[in-house]
């Protein structure tokens, strides 16, 4: 077989924000019901799309596989990704306009809520996966947006040998199929009480590891991540930032983590990379324009910067 082409390949959805900075967390019946806003920018994300701008950044040969609509939006994600570095040639174009999503960023926390639309004709269908170019890739990362063409793409690779990533993020009627489809399962620390009945993490990755032999990862915000493999967990605190924007802290959370992985790092390494890199990502504003370079990430586990 021939070298393959990149080094990773997202399959998955992409997005842009419109994102607004506010001076607390809105909530209804209280004096935050009204809020000025402190400023307000249009960003790139979306789960994939950001992870593979990071795994770009982080020095990884990274390519997209997604639908983007035909309209402005869907012109300035491709020619962001294209300027990160990402290889777009997969990308699909609909005729239609594209992902977008609202997002509110608490100033003095970071927290974030997301709203967001999207247009059905952006779904991606299995049969628009082309497995020659899913083989093309040393890993393959999904999200669970489009979870049949996630699990085909999975399963592709899966059969080639190719390790799979993923962002299982929500609790649905296909995410157990999803699951056992990727060889590394990746969760937002909200997933895994719904899917296995326990609400501590390991605890949770312990009655995962019943049904899927693979690389277990959960992520816990603050608190960091937690990595099974095999019977062993193994935990790292997050490094300790002023937070303010957690938008895209999953997903470069997972673009530093396979940079670990395919690197060949030992488990406790992986997971203090992908904390570095998430950390940084939590000190600037915005999903694809949060995303660190590797020297940055470097010089945090090297202890020349947040700590
Ligand atoms: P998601 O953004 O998908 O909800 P998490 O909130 O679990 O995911 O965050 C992913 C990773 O980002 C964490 O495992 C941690 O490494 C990092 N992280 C998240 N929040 C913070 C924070 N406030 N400070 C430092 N690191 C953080």
């Amino acid at each position: 077989m021939s070298d393959p082409k990149w080094d990773v390949l997202g399959v998955g959805c992409n997005s842009v924000d419109y994102v607004y900075r506010l001076p607390a967390s809105p909530r209804a019946d209280s004096p935050t019901a009204k809020l000025r806003i402190t400023s307000h920018h249009v960003m790139c994300g979306g789960q994939t799309a950001t992870a593979m701008a990071a795994c770009a950044g982080l020095g990884l040969r990274a390519a997209y596989l997604g639908a983007i609509g035909h309209d402005h939006n869907g012109r300035t994600v491709r020619d962001e990704l294209q300027r990160r570095g990402v290889d777009v040639s997969a990308v699909l174009t609909r005729e239609c306009a594209n992902r977008f999503a609202v997002i509110t960023v608490d100033e003095t926390s970071g927290e974030r809520v997301v709203l967001w639309d999207r247009d059905d004709r952006l779904n991606l269908s299995p049969r628009e996966l082309d497995p020659a170019l899913i083989r093309s890739a040393r890993l393959v990362h999904v999200d669970d947006e489009d979870q049949e063409a996630a699990i085909a793409a999975a399963t592709i690779a899966r059969q080639a040998g190719i390790p799979t990533t993923s962002d299982i993020d929500r609790l649905t009627s296909r995410t157990k199929d999803l699951v056992t489809a990727v060889s590394i399962p990746m969760f937002g620390e909200h997933v895994l009480p719904g899917l296995t009945g326990e609400s501590d993490p390991e605890r949770g990755l312990r009655a995962l590891r019943q049904w899927h032999d693979g690389v277990l990862c959960v992520t816990l915000g603050p608190r960091g991540a937690m990595l099974m493999v095999g019977d062993q967990t193994t935990s790292m605190p997050a490094f300790s930032v002023t937070a303010v924007d957690t938008t895209a802290a999953g997903d470069v959370f997972r673009a530093g983590f396979i940079r670990g992985y395919l690197a060949g790092y030992e488990p406790k390494a992986i997971l203090e990379f992908a904390n570095a890199a998430a950390a940084i990502g939590c000190t600037r504003a915005g999903a694809m324009a949060s995303v660190p370079e590797l020297n940055e990430v470097e010089a945090v586990i090297g202890g020349r910067a947040l700590r």
